[in-house]
């Protein structure tokens, strides 16, 4: 296992251990009643995501997210010149974003594929899945850590000093966004950096 710099190689990516392991997440929808990512970034929509959107998009339309109709890809895509980003709502969330009576912010892609019981990292834009971690670098040097300004939402914690383990909100999001092959090769190069052989 290759550690570069603090930052552990697994397959083509380097991961900053140490940002990783000093991050709690827990994604509760509760949480994102005051500020919600859904509304803070433009969600970037590559050619992959459109494919899912355009998979899912339907369903999402018929709940309260959506437009009471089914929408197309021109109602949720905005072009912005470098690419395509989701537009926004009236009260500035993701147009896919919708509040729930408790005022809990969801996500009408994702309690689509919930109901289908599809996996809503299938359903939802890679970027959406990969909050609040980041993925930065060209192709075959690519670094995961997270994203600057994490901390200033309620999902996200500081955590000390429990390297070499990750938080389980963490392990989570790497499994999700980079299979559960990929979490234990980094488990394992976290470990082995902690206590070298
Ligand atoms: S697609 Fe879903 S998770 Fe992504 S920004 Fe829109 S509402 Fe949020």
């Amino acid at each position: 296992m290759n550690t570069i710099s603090g930052h552990i190689a697994v397959a083509d990516y380097l991961v900053d251990a140490d940002a990783l392991c000093g991050l709690e997440h827990a994604c509760d929808p509760t949480l994102c009643r005051h500020k919600s990512c859904c509304g803070v970034y433009d969600i970037w929509v590559g050619a992959e995501d459109r494919e899912r959107l355009a998979e899912h998009l339907k369903d999402a339309s018929t709940l309260p997210g959506g437009a009471g109709r089914s929408m197309d890809m021109h109602d949720v895509l905005r072009w912005v010149g470098a690419g395509y980003i989701l537009r926004k709502n009236k009260d500035g969330l993701c147009m896919l974003a919708y509040r729930a009576e408790d005022g809990s912010v969801l996500c009408s892609l994702h309690s689509a594929a919930l109901q289908r019981n599809c996996p809503p990292c299938r359903a939802k834009p890679s970027s959406c899945t990969l909050w609040p971690l980041s993925l930065t670098g060209a192709a075959g040097h690519r670094i995961v850590s997270i994203q600057p300004g994490a901390f200033e939402f309620p999902c996200n914690r500081r955590r000390i000093s429990r390297r070499p383990l990750l938080h389980l909100g963490t392990a989570t999001l790497i499994r999700d966004n980079f299979g559960i092959g990929f979490l234990s090769a980094l488990e394992a190069g976290l470990k082995e950096a902690a206590d070298p052989p």
